[in-house]
Parts: structure tokens; sequence; C-alpha cells
């Protein structure tokens, strides 16, 4: 069986990015991956300004005129730079353009208005207040490469820096379907021995949040030929996930069907939740990941496996958020396994303090809803008392 390190590599040995681009608008571009470097059009800050609404001045005129100026002009924001009168001060206001001749700004809490002059402290240094052109970047700057995310922050950059579209690859096609004779979708009633389907929506979410062009496929029962079916609409799609079936009972079918039409890479992998997960290709095309059934084990499988083959396929590289952090409550068990145990983590008189949540069965989910990380157990640890420093990976 391999462990995590191994089952990670074989998959990512295995994926074929996406090659195809587009380009988008950056209100389209949310969650999308860099397809091609991304540089500014413009310095930023575009033009000398001011940080604070206040009075701006050559700063040598102090020396010659002493700290009281007289107040000659305004810049504003969205007027053109102006020149400022030798020997004067000039009002200003946050994001104005400096004048020709200026070099620092006074702030006006700081600043004694004597009629038509004003008193500046003696302290100000030259530059005082000042943004200066191209500090931020500068216009050929790269500020973007290949494989790297757009989220909200990064669109706000590109938006400053003057870049009205990105190339992205194009988004991948993902089904995402699950398996089991005993569920039925949140909304119709159960009948004895069947359970609500919960692994698909979060599935589904997931990937959407991962740029990915997602295809609901519903709930499929264990039955072969259904299964077959629905595989075979394989080369459709970069990516087939399916949850459930994946382990050794009588009706877990999913990896018979696979192995049939497919060529699986693994079957198993050393770590707790989530030993029956299956990876492998069909095709030139397609991805095929068989998570298991249980949801929490889904949960923990999709950020184990999922998300870094998605992110090797946009040509990128997972973040992986992982900290040491105090126990405050102990935990025991039999190594041989990675173990990824839901957690919560809070920051205490600025320590990173986390708790390992009751009721760590992968059928368990009210945990869920304190869930912000999870405890990684290496595999030969026997697990932590109070005290101990742990690994968390923050979601
Ligand atoms: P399996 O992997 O099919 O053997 O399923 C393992 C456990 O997870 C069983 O208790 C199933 O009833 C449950 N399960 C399977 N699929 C889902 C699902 N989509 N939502 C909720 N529970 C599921
Ligand atoms: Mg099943």
């Amino acid at each position: 069986m391999l462990s995590l390190a191994e089952a990670q590599a074989a998959i990512l040995s295995r994926i074929q990015p996406g090659d195809r681009m587009e380009t988008v608008s950056l209100a389209a571009a949310n969650g999308r991956f860099v397809a091609a470097p991304l540089r500014a059009t413009v310095d930023n800050p575009a033009f000398d300004n001011s940080a604070m609404d206040g009075y701006t001045m050559a700063h040598a005129d102090f020396a010659t005129h002493g700290f009281k100026l007289p107040v000659a002009g305004e810049s504003s924001c969205g007027s053109r730079p102006q020149t400022l009168v030798p020997g004067t001060a000039m009002r200003i206001f946050t994001g104005a353009p400096l004048p020709a001749g200026a070099d620092t700004v006074v702030m006006q809490e700081d600043v004694e208005r004597l009629g038509d002059s004003a008193l500046f402290p003696a302290e100000t240094p030259r530059g005082n207040q000042v943004r200066r052109r191209g500090e931020d970047f500068r216009a050929g700057d790269t500020l973007y490469s290949v494989g790297q995310q757009l989220l909200a922050y990064d669109l706000a950059l590109l938006a400053a820096a003057g870049v009205a579209a990105v190339p992205v690859f194009r988004r991948p096609r993902a089904l995402v379907v699950a398996t089991g004779d005993e569920l039925v979708a949140p909304g119709q009633s159960l009948q004895p021995g069947q359970i609500y389907e919960s692994n698909r929506l979060a599935t589904l979410l997931q990937l959407e949040a991962l740029g990915v062009e997602v295809v609901d496929g519903g709930t499929v029962r264990d039955d072969p030929a259904q299964l077959r079916a629905f595989l075979r609409q394989s080369a459709d799609y970069d990516f087939i996930i399916t949850s459930g079936g994946a382990s050794v009972g009588d009706h877990d079918l999913v990896k018979q069907v696979f192995a049939e039409i497919g060529e699986v890479s693994f079957w198993k992998a050393r770590i707790k939740p989530g030993k029956p997960v299956a990876f492998g290709r069909i095709g030139a095309r397609t991805h095929f990941f068989a998570l298991p059934g249980n949801p929490v084990s889904s949960l923990v499988t999709f950020k184990l496996f999922v998300e870094p083959a998605l992110f090797a396929w946009h040509h990128g590289v997972q973040p992986w958020l992982e900290l040491p952090a105090t126990a405050t409550n102990s935990f025991r068990r039999n190594p041989g396994r990675m173990e990824f145990l839901r957690a919560r983590a809070v920051s205490a008189n600025g320590v990173l303090q986390v708790e390992c949540l009751k009721g760590q069965g992968s059928h368990m989910l009210g945990p869920l809803r304190h869930t912000n990380g999870f405890i990684r157990v290496s595999e030969d640890s026997s697990g932590f008392a109070v005290g101990d420093t742990v690994q968390v990976v923050l979601l």
C-alpha cells in the first residue's frame, strides 16, 4: 500500500496538464489559473502623490524660509500635476499629485494655520508622507506567472496594474457522481435503510472554487451496467470523480469497472480516513478519482489527492498551510497510517492551540461545524498528549 507521499507522487506523475488557453475579463477570472505571465501596464503609484490630506512643499524651503510658509493653490485627486510657487506650501489631498518642485507632505493634523500661512513641525523629514512613483511595482514588472490561481486580492492588484483581461487555462471539465443503493437526496423521505447523500455537493462546490466546470452526474446505483454506462462518457471529461464503492465489499463495484475501462494507478493509500481511494487514467484525457463513500473520508481525500491534481493540471502547485500548534487535548492510536483528525485551531496569546474534535469516526459529520483544520499525525506516531506540539493543516 502506498504512503500518502507516494500516492501523491503517483498522481502528479500521471497528470496530463491542460494546454488550451482563453482570454477572459477580470470579472470572469475569479478562481481561474494564469496561462501566460501577467505584466503591469503602468507604474504604481503612477505619479508621486500624497499619502495624507495636508500640505505639500519643497523641504529645502524650510531651511531658507523657516517652518512657516504662505499657502498657495491646491492639488486634489484627479487634477493635473501643477507647479509649486517657490517658497510656498500647497494644499493637497490623499492621492493627489505632488506639484512639480514639491517633495514633502505634512498631514493637516500637524499643521497650524495662521491666516494665509501655515506653521509646520520643525522635525518634518524630506519626503515625509509622499508615495513615490513606482514604489509598489513598475510597468513591465511580471506580477503573475503560469499556474497561479487568481482570487479577489489578485484581481484587485491586476485592476490596479491596468490589466483588463487575462490569459487563463480553459476550465477543466469534471463529472461528479455518487454511488450507492442507499442514497437519497435531501428533501425526499427516507425509507428504512436509506441515508441522505452528502458527498456530491461538497465535491462539486470545492471543484468550482478551483475553477472547474462541473457536471453533476447525480447518484448511480451499485450496478455495474449503470456504472459502466456512466464511465463511458469519460472522453468528455478531464476528471471523473466518484464517491463510494471503492472498498472491498461485494457491492463496491467502482474499482472493478474503472479497472475494466481505464488504467488504475493505485487502489489504496496508507492514510486514515480514506484508505480505500483510487486514482487512474482513462484514455489520453481523463483522470479519475474513486473517493471513499464515508463523508469525512471523501472530504479528506479530496484535499489530499484531488486538490493537488487540479493545481498540477493548471501548471500550479497546491498551497499547503501547515503549522505547529499546541494540543489542548490528548489522542491515542496505533501507529501505521498517516492520520488526519478534524480539529479546531485558535490563536491564544499569540500561540496557535489546537483541539482534536470529539467524534473522529469517518461517518461522523457533526464535528465538521467546528472544523477549521486537520491535525496531521505521522505514520509512526502513537498519538499526542496535552501540551505536545502537533502539526495542523489549516483550511
Ligand atoms: P462505500 O464507500 O460505498 O463502501 O460507503 C461507505 C459508507 O459511506 C457507507 O456507510 C455509505 O452508506 C456511506 N456513503 C457512501 N456514499 C455516500 C454519500 N454520497 N453520502 C453519504 N454517505 C455515503
Ligand atoms: Mg457503497
